[in-house]
């Protein structure tokens, strides 16, 4: 992908990060360095209260650039507001919950910035029994939660693609077929895609962490096993299939333009995508990404990316990541008022989530269903915020067009 003109003075990453961008073109797993890499977003970016902050109704390039860069908060909560606007008038003001159940954090894979990458050693490996799973399911369906997730890392076992199936069906049976399922897997074969869709599964989730192939080459091995072009496939192929399709992105990683957040708004809406979950980088210490230095405050920008991608998509569903969550205890609710419409409490059995990767010890995903049900209650309450228990809350854009 080619280099913008805007680059040059929105790059994420400092001189000291250039210079080691041109030494070394990627990270590896024998990299040891400390790379001192500071997000120039904050530090750097002047500010631009002389021009007022406006979107064209194609959102062009230039503008989400000038929208990402904007460091004047009452500009920046305009955009906000006007983007909680746009929702309520395009999909409503409810949220809808997905609970999300880890059905096993084993991977084939090995991508630089995440912790449950197969050569991370230092992590207790799990997989969920079909009947941890399916009872899990059934607490999140007698709690409310209209959705559920099935997440794990990517493997492509027959043993495996035939377990999944067999879960969805069971879900699908305990529910009288009221649950809705979200599968978030990974690639696989388009037949597994298929054979995933017929058992009940109506929602797929394959993150493209980045729209530029060259950034996607530096947090990725360099074999075809982490292929961008193979990944885009995937979500071509599970929109063919009929699958509602989302996908999502890093922000603030090392080596990230803020021209690479403008571009990933523009590949989401260029691809029709009907459900997007972005949220902010946030390292691993296990992983080679995770040795670099970086800022970890990019809650604002990710805020910004929502309020812009619900400019962009009034009618997708954008999700409330639970990375939003870490960085601050609010951070999902201020994402709901930035037009996102979806939350993912993590509803996976608390004696698994101790053995899953760090962020899984934090104590604001430490709750259980229940426990996590209320709080989210009596929060968005507070708020003003409704949630749609017992509803799907499916895209818009998928149901409807547009
Ligand atoms: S990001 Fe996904 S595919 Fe990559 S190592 Fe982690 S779980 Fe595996």
């Amino acid at each position: 992908m080619s280099e913008s003109k805007f680059s040059t003075h929105t790059n994420i990453v400092t001189d000291s990060n250039s210079s080691y961008s041109r030494s070394r073109d990627s990270l590896s797993d024998s990299d040891s360095n400390s790379v001192s890499i500071v997000n120039s977003y904050t530090d750097s970016i002047k500010t631009t209260s002389e021009k007022k902050l406006s979107l064209s109704n194609d959102c062009t390039k230039e503008e989400l650039v000038v929208c990402l860069q904007e460091r004047d908060s009452l500009k920046i909560d305009e955009l906000i507001q006007s983007a909680y606007r746009i929702k309520a008038e395009s999909i409503g003001k409810k949220v809808y919950l997905r609970g999300v159940i880890e059905i096993s954090n084993i991977c084939t894979k090995n991508c630089y910035y995440c912790g449950i990458r197969q050569l991370n050693s230092s992590i207790e490996r799990f997989e969920l029994t079909d009947d941890q799973v399916i009872e899990a399911a059934k607490i999140a369906w007698e709690s409310g939660y209209g959705s559920i997730i099935l997440k794990a890392g990517e493997r492509s076992s027959k043993r495996y693609q035939n377990k999944v199936s067999r879960l969805i069906k069971a879900i699908k049976e305990i529910s009288g077929g009221m649950l809705g399922i979200t599968l978030s897997l990974g690639e696989q074969p388009k037949e597994i895609y298929q054979e995933w869709f017929n058992a009940g599964a109506h929602r797929y989730i394959l993150r493209i962490e980045s729209s530029n192939p060259d950034l996607y080459a530096k947090i990725h091995p360099k074999n075809h096993h982490h292929s961008w072009d193979r990944r885009v496939q995937s979500l071509m192929e599970l929109k063919e299939i009929g699958f509602m399709t989302g996908s999502g992105v890093m922000i603030g990683m090392p080596y990230q333009t803020i021209s690479d957040l403008a571009d990933d708004l523009l590949f989401m809406k260029n691809i029709g995508i009907h459900m997007v979950g972005m949220g902010p980088y946030l390292k691993h210490p296990d992983t080679p990404m995770g040795k670099l230095i970086t800022e970890n405050q990019t809650l604002d920008l990710s805020l910004k990316m929502v309020a812009l991608l619900r400019h962009m998509m009034p009618k997708i569903n954008i999700a409330a990541t639970t990375s939003m969550q870490l960085i601050d205890p609010f951070g999902r609710e201020r994402a709901v008022l930035a037009g996102a419409n979806i939350i993912m409490p993590n509803i996976t059995p608390s004696v698994i989530k101790s053995k899953n990767h760090y962020l899984e010890k934090l104590p604001q995903v430490k709750d259980d269903a229940s426990e996590s049900k209320t709080k989210l209650e009596n929060s968005l309450a507070r708020m003003g915020i409704e949630i749609g228990w017992n509803e799907w809350g499916d895209s818009k854009a998928f149901t409807q067009g547009g």
